[in-house]
Order: C-alpha cells, then structure tokens, then sequence
C-alpha cells in the first residue's frame, strides 16, 4: 500500500511536503526522523514559519552571511520557498472535533474553524500558497460565509493568509503585539530571516492587550493572552462551550518546540501558557496544538513535564556557570530526544534556545 510519503515523495515535494505532514501531525509514523546536529552547518528540518507572501511579510534582501556558530540558530533560506512551494500543492484534512467545530490542517499551522448562523470563525490563516485549498475546505462546511478571522500570534505560518480572507470579508482580530509585528520589519534569529511589513490588508482590525471575549455562534469565545511564551504576541483561545481550545504555538505536540526569542519568546513564559490552558481543561477537553495532531489534557500535561524538566536541567548547567556550548555537550535532554526531537526543533538548538532565555 501506498504511504502518504511515498505520494509525497514522488510528488517531487518529498523535503517540503513531509515537513508540512510532520507539521500536521499527518503520517508521522513514515516519517523520517530529523537528521544532523544543531549547528548550523547542516540545518536539519526546519518548521514552516516565515514564508514571503505576495499580501504579507516578504523576507528582506540579504547579503550572504558566514555561517552562524550560535547553537540557537539553524538557518535555512530555501526551506521558505520549499514550504510555499508544499502549501500550494498541499491537500487540506478536515476533522470534526464537534458538530460545530473542525480541525483543518495542511497548509501552516493548525487551523481550527467554528460554524454556525453568525457565520464562520476562524483560528489561524495558514500559508497564503495554500489559501485556495483552505477556501474549498471551508466551503463544504456550510453555507455561512467567513465573518472572524482569529491569529494566534504572528507568524507567518499562521497569518500568511489574513490579506486573502479579509478581501472575502473577514475581520481580523489578534493580540495587540500581532498587529505591532506584522506591521513592521521583523527579524527571526532561529532561522536567520529578515521580514519586511506585511501590507494593510493583512493587519488585524481589532487588536486586545490581555484578554477578549467573543460570543458568536452561541458559544463563548475567549482569547486569552499569555505573555513571552512562544513569542510576545500569543493567544490561546477558548471555545467554552465546545469545550475546545486552540493553544497556538504555545503546543507543538510530541515535539520540542520553537521558543522565538527574537520575538520575544521564553520557556518559562510557555510553561505559564501551558499551565493557564491546563487549568481551563477538563478529561474531555479536545485541545489542538499549533503544530501535530490534536490531543487532550494528558498529552499536553506530558509535554509541561518535558519543559519543565529541560528548563530545570538547563538552568542548574547554566547556574554551575555552564557556557551555552557547554551545556549542549552535557547532553541534558538526552533521555528525552526519542520521545521528543524528532520534529523541527533540533535537541541542542532547543537547549540553547532555553539556555539562552533563562
Ligand atoms: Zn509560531
């Protein structure tokens, strides 16, 4: 029988495709573990974060650079263009985690849509390459046209297609510090990528500092802020009464996750997030992450454990006046790796990126 990566592979997509499926939580069991160390002479798979779009961000010109030596860096131009190149070849998954509530997944980001007669909702845009697919997927949903349009943070993998959505006439609503980003030339250190603003139409509308509250499609939607997490813009957001919760990047599920620190990302800051989203989950609570397959309280319980258990690790090398390289040479997470370093985040460029946000 055909796997899911022998299409893909034969696709002519194989690199891109597969970390898109990795990303999606899609065929995880045929693919390939990550290869290569951290540094950054042999980049190993990177996340789809960041793509240039024609309506949003585009990575600015750059002069060739000399190979970084920081362990926390592992940069990858051209995965920008394979990962855009995958979202507008990419099929999307649909799976109903309520009658009113789907997980859509393939192109970006986890994109979680709400329906009902107040007309859709939206978690996330995704890659804009990819925001054809997700238009035919949300029309077979229902009728009701697309009214909200919810970014949990700034990425590009999450917001890449807010231009094309607004023009279809949804408003666009994020934490004050998306629209700040977006709105401006952003640097990204782990993949060493310059981003230049993105345009008008792709900037929220309607922007919050802590917490808001939208009550749409008889349900109470909350957004809730959880400050230098992933980066400094994220939101994980509540549907009350579904009892579904979008945790944003603050999850990557069964991976080691990106801490953007040039955003303003820290582990403890994503513990906090993660902690704030256990407290408002209960055993039947579906919860999708930003990267790999939706889960529940227990897997996201296990993957507090993890962090906390690394930051704990880290911080005692770090307190024994460790340097960063050092560190990684201890091999802190080396119990952990097979269960958790296999998706885009290397185990020692995911030390270094704790290390270096303690
Ligand atoms: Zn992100």
């Amino acid at each position: 029988m055909r796997t899911r990566r022998d299409f893909l592979v034969q696709s002519g997509l194989s690199t891109a495709a597969l970390l898109l499926a990795r990303y999606n939580g899609l065929a995880q069991e045929s693919l390939p573990a990550a290869e290569g160390p951290a540094s950054s002479q042999h980049p190993p798979a990177g996340q789809p974060v960041l793509a240039p779009a024609s309506e949003g961000q585009t990575p600015a010109p750059q002069a060739p650079a000399p190979a970084s030596t920081n362990p926390a860096v592992q940069p990858n131009p051209d995965l920008i263009q394979q990962l855009r190149a995958a979202a507008a070849a990419e099929t999307i998954k649909t799976t109903k985690l309520i009658d009113t509530i789907f997980l859509l997944q393939g192109v970006g980001g986890n994109i979680v849509c709400q329906i009902g007669p107040d007309g859709k909702l939206l978690v996330d845009s995704g890659i804009d390459t990819g925001t054809r697919h997700l238009l035919n997927a949300l029309g077979k949903l229902d009728m009701h046209p697309l009214k909200l349009l919810v970014n949990t943070h700034w990425h590009f993998d999450h917001t890449s297609g807010n231009a094309a959505l607004h023009l279809q006439g949804a408003m666009v609503v994020a934490q004050t510090n998306t629209r700040i980003r977006l709105s401006s030339p952003q640097y990204m250190q782990v993949y060493d990528v310059h981003f230049t603003a993105a345009s008008d139409a792709a900037l929220p509308q309607d922007t919050f500092p802590d917490t808001e509250t939208l009550w749409v499609n008889n349900d109470q939607v909350d957004l809730v802020y959880t400050p230098d997490a992933h980066t400094d813009s994220d939101i994980f957001v509540h549907f009350v009464k579904g009892n579904v919760i979008h945790t944003g990047d603050l999850w990557f599920n069964g991976m080691y996750p990106l801490i953007d620190l040039s955003s303003g990302g820290t582990i403890n800051g994503m513990i906090r997030g993660v902690d704030q989203v256990l407290a408002l989950a209960d055993d039947h609570t579906q919860i999708v992450p930003g990267h790999g397959a939706e889960g529940d309280k227990d897997d996201l319980q296990a993957y507090r454990e993890m962090l906390v258990t690394v930051a704990d690790r880290v911080e005692k090398l770090k307190a024994q006046g460790n340097t960063v390289q050092q560190a990684i040479t201890a091999k802190p997470t080396a119990d952990l790796d097979a269960t958790w370093g296999k998706g885009s985040i290397q185990p020692n460029t995911f030390v270094a990126l704790v290390y270096d946000s303690l």
